[in-house]
This record gives structure tokens, sequence and C-alpha cells, in this order.
């Protein structure tokens, strides 16, 4: 098969096109033809060399897909040839507590496509059957949708327990992850707040469905979120900046509140006001990803109309060293799909 590899760690110059042997399914596997991928941030994290979790070279990064399964392995019954699958993008091990309870994502051996394992820039992926579930609709919009409807979906309602009602800040939405959390909260009737730095990305998050929008680059946040709340402050902050950020998340939460963090895309914390973290009785929970359970659920916001990926840029796999490029100026909002035309 053809697939986009890198064989060191680097800038996206690493790229490259290569001819690799086909996968072939374990007895408790599915092989998928890919149709469509897209591009999450991690994918330059693993690409330059994610801190403290080595990936066998070469590589396939790719943790989205949407494609046809093409081969089964000898035990799988529930799925057959042809059917169109999304994968799950992160199994365990089966059979620990955690797994057995649906939390593969706590599993000590948790693993995920197209980081531990090789992923979807390619023209075919395996996976175990139990994590490839039947979609239908847009390849293009379902190929562009599982890490990130995962994560913000397990972020949004699994940890922070999103209701109708509530209050939701949402710094820097205006990524893929960003725009599908934005909707995720709506789905569930709450207000958000979202923010971005720059006045031209605004529409995105317009069209996300944000309640109130602030432009970081001119607006103080934590005010204009008291100001919206009448003085409460959010009850559920999402937070992947940290760095800069998760002292103000305090700053702007409601007594009680949740500040759910999966990343820290802005560096570590510098500082963070002690005295306000127990006074507002606040909780800080960390998590990453979402299990295959929790990734069906979230497929059904999908089927039923409440979310879908906005995506603002398109290309063939093969052109994947100039999308990581397009994603490393900044300029990029919402989604980047990737057809397959290797
Ligand atoms: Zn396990």
């Amino acid at each position: 098969m053809r697939a986009v590899v890198f064989e060191r760690h680097g800038g996206p110059e690493v790229l490259h096109e290569a001819e690799l042997p086909d996968p072939r399914p374990a007895p408790d596997e599915v092989v998928i033809r890919v149709s469509h991928t897209s591009l999450n941030r991690i994918d330059a994290l693993i690409r330059k060399g994610y801190p403290g979790i080595k990936v066998r070279l070469p590589h396939v990064l790719g943790s989205d897909v949407f494609g046809v399964i093409e081969e089964v392995g000898n035990n799988v019954t529930h799925l057959r040839e042809g059917q169109g699958v999304i994968l799950s993008p992160v199994h365990g091990c089966g059979h620990c507590n955690y797994c057995l309870s649906g939390r593969e994502n706590m599993c000590r051996l948790w693993s995920m496509l197209g980081f531990h394992e090789d992923g979807s820039y390619a023209e075919l992926v395996k996976a175990p059957a139990r994590v490839a579930l039947p979609a239908s609709g847009s390849p293009e919009e379902l190929g562009a949708l599982p890490l990130s409807l995962l994560t913000a979906y397990r972020a949004l309602v699994s940890v922070g327990n999103v209701s109708r009602g509530q209050d939701v800040l949402i710094w820097g939405a205006t990524g893929g992850l960003g725009t599908i959390a934005v909707q995720v909260a709506k789905a569930y009737g709450a207000r958000v707040i979202a923010t971005t730095r720059s006045e031209e990305k605004e529409w995105v998050l317009k069209q996300a469905g944000a309640d109130l929008i602030v432009n970081t680059s001119e607006e103080d946040a934590v005010s204009r979120v008291m100001e919206f709340t009448d003085g409460k402050g959010a009850d559920l902050v999402i937070d992947y900046v940290v760095g800069t950020t998760l002292d103000r998340s305090l700053e702007a939460l409601a007594g009680g509140g949740t500040i759910v963090v999966f990343g820290y895309l802005g560096g570590p914390v510098k500082e963070l006001n002690w005295n306000r973290f127990y006074l507002k009785h606040a909780r800080v929970v960390g998590t990453h990803t979402g299990s295959p359970w929790e990734m069906e659920r979230a497929l059904e916001l999908h089927r039923q109309g409440l979310v879908r990926p906005i995506i603002t840029r398109r290309m063939g796999l093969s052109q994947a060293a100039e999308a990581h490029r397009v994603m490393e100026e900044g300029s990029l909002v919402g989604k980047l799909s990737m057809k397959v035309d290797l």
C-alpha cells in the first residue's frame, strides 16, 4: 500500500510517500480502506517527537479515519467487508479493570491510532474490530470527526458533566477541537463563551454557535465572563492552553465549578492562586482522548445533526507536508480534511 511516513523526527519536510506492506488483520481485527482522514494538532507533536513517548520509525501518522472495511479477521462476526466505518482512535488491552469498565483510554497499555501504532495517512489501516463503528453520511465529515469529537465529548460530557443552563468557557476555540467542543456544549443546552486572539477567526466561533465571543487581544476574558454570567462565573472551563490561562480559568470559574485540562499548548503554569482554588471549591480534572463507547455516544450527536466538523481546508493526502505547514503557520480555523489520493 501507499502511505505517508516519516523516518526521522523534524519539520513538515520529513513527511513523504512510501510503499509499505499491506496490513493483514489478526483474528479480532479489521483492515479499513481509508477514504478520508484529517489533521489534528497532535500529528505535528508526534512528527516533532512527543515528549516521553517513542514511536516506531518509519511511522504513519493519522488518528482520524472514515473508510470501508476491506478485510475482517477470522473471529469477527459483527462487521462485514464493504461496510463504512470510523475508528475510535484509542483502545486499551481489552481485559484489565479499566478496559472492562469501558475506560480503555485509562488502560496502562492504551494505544492510539497514528501514535502508538500506524495510523490513517495511508491507503489501508488496521485496528481491533471493537473500535470500528459503522457510520454513514459524508465521508469527508466522518473522516474529520473522530479524535476531536471524542476528546470534546469526554471532556465536556463524561468529565465535565455539562448540563442545560450552565455557562461553559472554552479558551482558544477556533481550531478543529474547539469548534466541535462549542457544538457539543450547545447540544447539551449550555451557554458557551469562546475566546480567540484573532478577529479574522471570530466567524468560525459564530458558525459553531458560541453565545459570547471574546477577542482576548482586545478584551479581558475574565471580565467578559463575569459580566455575561452576572458575576457568577463559568460552571465549566475547557482549558488546553494552561500555561497562560489556568490561573485565569480559576478566576473566571464559578464556585464549585470544574476546569477540564487535556493538553498545555501554552506551556507549563507559572502561577496559580491556591487561595482562590480552595475558596472556590474548584475541581481541576485531567483527561485525554476517550473510549470506544464514548466515541459511539459522541457519534450519535453527529447522526442527530447536532455537531459537525467545520471543514475549511481540503487537500489530498499526498499534500500532507503542506497540510502540516498550513497548520503550523497558525492561520487554520476548524478542520483540514485530507482525501486519500496516493
Ligand atoms: Zn486495559
